[in-house]
This record gives structure tokens, sequence and C-alpha cells, in this order.
């Protein structure tokens, strides 16, 4: 049986990036660039006013000076002025600078009147001016393929005039729960029926890491229906099952698969809670059978699916970063498996503090809800005091 880890890395080498595409600059945000972007022309484009003020030449400004206003260039204007000594140019912050000017000096620092300028502080040489080039060099390679596009990537994208971007395509991620105890959203409810609470929370899970969720609905528990959808989601780059992998008589998911052809790369992980986790191969398509228990579903997601799908999409770092957290109260285990730990998180001082989010069972839905972070509780160690520290990943963006 495998530990995390090793089934973590079992995972992340059998995956790999699906495809690209071209995609609208503007509607890139959060995929990831799928090549090298070199620049086509310098940012700043030409040497430009950082300022509104007045283009001078530092010369005339050593001591007190009184120049004579013989131009002036707005924003998105062009720079046919050439600022002759004794003489300054208005400007406007981003206008590029005329002929003969080597400082900008800004409105505050001066006063008008009767077509001249009085300057009233030091001028220092190249002040307030933005250069040519002095952020990117044309042929500059400034962003790398493997680079999740944010907002400042999309700026800088965008400042080369790239209005469409090679990205990593989308994954389509197959999502299928089994079971006969199964019934759908908006059933009413009834003894021995369980709502198909799996299905909306991992498609969210996997829309969560910008792929699409493919819906098959329910397999019930006999091996034609099982066969039926099993071989649908297997047209898409991913299928996820929930339930029906245990060792249960009814549990046919792993027997289903492998006839369809899935190659099993592992079956059950030394972890708890979501330890009758299966992953197989076929046709270079990921197949993840993730526990029925909704909070093992959700956490095995995690653990395993998560950073495989980002890797599908192109992502070199797909591992939530673990930080340290200092734990609030004693925290009990027993050796052998890593557990993880649903926890709540706060932050005093610029450090992380978490305590337990509630009762651990995995039947207890409410304390995945209550947490903000899953602490990674090493497999030998038994017991962990109060004030100890702890690895912990946050499980979103924001804390709750
Ligand atoms: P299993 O892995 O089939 O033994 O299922 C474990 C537990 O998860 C059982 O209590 C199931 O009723 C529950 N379960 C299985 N599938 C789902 C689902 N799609 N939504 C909510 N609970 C489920
Ligand atoms: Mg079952």
């Amino acid at each position: 049986m495998p530990t995390y880890e090793e089934a973590r890395n079992i995972v992340l080498e059998s995956v790999a990036p699906v495809g690209t595409e071209r995609v609208e600059t503007g509607r890139a945000l959060g995929r990831t660039l799928a090549e090298d972007v070199a620049a086509p022309w310098h940012l700043p484009f030409c040497d430009n006013s950082a300022m509104d003020g007045y283009a001078v030449r530092a010369d005339d400004c050593r001591g007190p000076a009184r120049l004579k206003i013989t131009g002036y260039i707005p924003a998105g204007g062009t720079a046919l002025t050439v600022v002759e000594p004794g003489c300054a140019v208005k400007i406007m912050t981003g206008a590029p600078i005329p002929a003969g000017c080597d400082a900008v000096i800004p409105f505050e620092e001066t006063e008008e009147g009767d077509g001249h300028v009085v300057v009233k502080g030091k001028v220092k040489v190249r002040q307030h001016i933005r250069f040519r080039a002095e952020d990117v060099r044309e042929g500059d390679v400034v962003l790398r393929g493997g680079t999740p596009l944010r907002p400042p990537e999309i700026s800088m994208l965008a400042s080369l005039g790239k209005a469409f971007v090679p990205v990593y395509r989308k994954v389509r991620v197959a999502v299928l729960s089994t079971g006969d105890e199964l019934i759908e959203l908006g059933e009413p409810p009834s003894p021995g029926m369980i709502v198909n609470s799996n299905s909306p929370a991992i498609a969210a899970a996997v829309r969560e890491t910008g792929a699409e969720a493919v819906l098959l609905g329910i397999a019930r528990d006999d091996l034609a229906c099982h066969m039926e959808k099993i071989s649908e989601g297997l047209k898409a780059d991913a299928l996820i099952t929930t339930a029906g992998v245990s060792a249960g008589d009814r549990d046919l998911v792993r027997e289903v698969l492998a006839e369809a052809g899935v190659v099993s790369r592992f079956w059950r992980v030394d972890i708890k809670p979501g330890g009758p986790t299966a992953f197989g191969m076929k046709d270079g398509k990921p197949v993840f059978s993730l526990p029925g228990n909704p909070v093992s579903a959700l956490i095995t997601f995690e653990a395993f699916v998560r950073p495989a799908l980002l890797r599908m999409m192109g992502r070199k770092r797909v591992v939530r970063p673990l930080v340290k957290a200092t734990l609030a109260g004693e925290v009990r285990k027993k050796a052998g498996k890593v557990n993880f730990l649903r926890v709540g998180i706060e932050v005093r001082g610029g450090e992380y503090f978490a305590s337990s989010a509630g009762d651990q069972n995995t039947g207890i839905l409410r304390t995945m809800v209550l947490a903000d972070a899953l602490a990674v509780l090493p497999a030998d160690k038994t017991s962990f005091a109060a004030g100890e520290t702890v690895d912990v990943f946050l499980l979103g963006e924001t804390l709750r």
C-alpha cells in the first residue's frame, strides 16, 4: 500500500498536459501559459513623462529659474515640440518626452503665470522620466511557459499587444457517483436513502481547479449500469468515480474499471481518511476512484485529484504549499498512517494557529464545512501537544 507521498507521486508521474489552444488574453485568467512569450517591442516604447508637469533642461534649473512655456504635449500627444534653452513644455503623464528635455518637474513644484513657469525646488537630470526599455527590452522572454496567468501576467501580455495567448486547454473531467442508496437532489429524503451530494461537490472541486466537469449522474449497483457510465466517462480527459471502491460485495467499481481496460496503479493508500482510494490509467487518461463518504471524497480529491488536474492543465507547481501552524489543543492519533485533520485557522500576530474544526469522524460533514485547512499529521507520530507546530495546507484562498 503506497504512502500519501508515494501515491501522489504515482499520480503525478502518470499524467501530462492534455493539449493547448489560443484564447483571448482578456479571458485567459487562471489558465496556464503554454509557450514562452518574448517582447515584440520595448516597454516603455519610448521615453515618456512619469508626472503631469513641465519638460525642461535640468541645466536651466541649477538656481531659481523662470522658464518660458513654449508648448503642450497631452497624454496621447506627439513630441513635435523641442525644449529650447530657457524654455519649458507642459507635459502630461505618459506623453512622449520632447527633444532637448532631460527632466520633468511636477506641477506641484512650480508656479505658472504670464506664459512662464517658476521652478521652486531642486531639479535632477533624468528625474520623472520613464525611459525607453527600462522595464522590458524587445526580445526579452518576459513570461515562461507553465506560468499561471494572474492579473499581472494579463497586464504584461496586453502591454505587449498580445490579443491572444497560447494556453493549456481545460481538462474535461467526468464525475460519476455510484450506489443504489443514492437519490438525486430534489427527491424527498427517506430512510436508507442518501442524497447524491458527491456529484455536485466533486464537480465544484473540479471547477475550482479551472477544469470542466461533465456530470454522468448515478451508476446503480449492477455491472451493466456501471459499464455503461464508466465507458461514457472514459471519453473525457479524466474520470472520477465515488463510492463502491471498498471491499463490500456490491463494490463494483474496480471490477468494471478493469474490464473497461483501466490499468490499476494503486488501490488503497496509507492515509486516514481516504484509505480506500484507487487510481488507474487508460490510454493516458487518469481514473480516480474516490471513497463514497463525502468527507473522504473531498479530502482525497485534494490529496490526489487536484494536483493531477493542475498538472494536466500545464501547471508546474501543483501541490498546495504546506505552512506551519501552532496547535491550539492536544491531538492524538494511531500510528501508521498520515492523518488529515480538519482544522480552523486563526491568524494572530501574523502567525497561524490551528484548532480542530470539530468531530474528526469522517461521517461528520459539518467539520469539513468548518475547516479552513487540513493539517497533515505524519504517519509515525501519535500525539501532538498544544503549542506544537504542525504542517497545514489551506483549502482555499480565503479563511472562513
Ligand atoms: P461506499 O464507499 O460505497 O461504501 O460509501 C460510503 C458512504 O458514502 C456510504 O454511507 C454512502 O451512502 C455514502 N455515499 C456514497 N456515495 C455518495 C454520494 N454520491 N453522495 C453522498 N454520499 C455518498
Ligand atoms: Mg456503496
